[in-house]
């Protein structure tokens, strides 16, 4: 950085408290921010693009070469650079283990035509239907960037991609993951438009899900972790898979449950 950074010390400075309120969906909603912590994820947003608004950094670990570095690179990303006590960091995200930096980026909401596919891949999406569980979309968005698939589909009312337990459980995918929002009707209508073959995850599935035909551009539909899938979104679909299942557990968590079908899709695409 070219002059020392800006310290801060108080609790109940501005900046801290603001930070702080972006655990509230309605703060993240006016101001278009989220809070991602770590230096890796922090790193991560900036190298694929994404604006920091704000970077706090751990005052007593500043001065490291990789911690300078993206201090940095935030700077040369227009970010304000301020550093902070470790009690402060721990006020920010209410972790007793503070991360070492965190930052407020501002938020991307896509549209379904915002999405496209790498060039010459079949495309694979992931569509969740109301899926209301921060952590399970964070997990889904990991496991959907692992394996290389082309996007997440938001369908109906879900939970905020942008909670911090979404974000956290995402490890920094978030950034790298395509996300739309739409209503199952549009969502519908793009896919046929788009000639993607549609299958649902379902309980009520008739196919074996490693059955199901994978190798041509696809989406895989899964359903609300209490009620599944509505019966009019499973009759437009294309195929309904079973996971096979033996014990007394009627369904399999809804992240468990995505990360199988995502990876049987790839399998059938060799892995490529
Ligand atoms: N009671 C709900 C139901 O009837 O669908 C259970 C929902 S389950 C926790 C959440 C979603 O995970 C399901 O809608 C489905 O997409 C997927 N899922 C869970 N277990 C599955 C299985 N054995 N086969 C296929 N999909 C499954």
């Amino acid at each position: 950085m070219n002059r020392p950074p800006e310290l801060l010390t108080s609790p109940s400075n501005p900046l801290i408290k603001s930070l702080k309120s972006l655990e509230r969906k309605k703060e993240r909603t006016e101001t278009g921010l989220f809070l991602a912590e770590g230096a890796r994820i922090v790193g991560q947003g900036l190298a694929c693009g994404w604006t920091p608004e704000t970077v706090v950094i751990a005052a007593d670990v500043a001065e490291r070469p990789q911690i300078a570095a993206l201090a940095r690179a935030a700077e040369k990303a227009g970010a304000r650079v301020v550093l902070a006590p470790e009690r402060l960091m721990s006020k920010i995200t209410q972790k007793d283990n503070a991360q070492s930096v965190v930052a407020a980026f501002r938020q991307r909401h896509l549209a379904l035509t915002d999405l496209t596919p790498a060039a010459k891949t079949d495309p694979l999406y992931i569509a969740l239907y109301e899926v209301r569980d921060p952590g399970n979309l964070g997990t889904i968005l990991r496991t959907a960037d692992c394996a290389g698939a082309s996007g997440v589909i938001l369908v109906g009312t879900c939970c905020d991609p942008f909670s911090f337990e979404a974000v956290r459980a995402s490890m920094g995918s978030l950034f790298d993951m395509p996300v739309a929002s739409a209503s199952f009707a549009a969502f519908d209508a793009w896919r046929r438009g788009k000639g993607l073959t549609l299958t649902a995850a379902s309980v009520n599935g008739t196919l074996r899900h490693d059955a199901a035909p994978f190798a041509k551009p696809s989406v895989i539909l899964m359903g609300n972790e209490q009620a599944g899938l509505p019966a009019d979104a499973e009759a437009a679909c294309d195929h309904l898979a079973l996971i096979p299942m033996r014990g007394g557990a009627d369904s399999l968590n809804l992240a468990q449950a995505t990360g199988i079908m995502i990876y049987e899709a790839w399998r059938q695409r060799g892995y490529a």
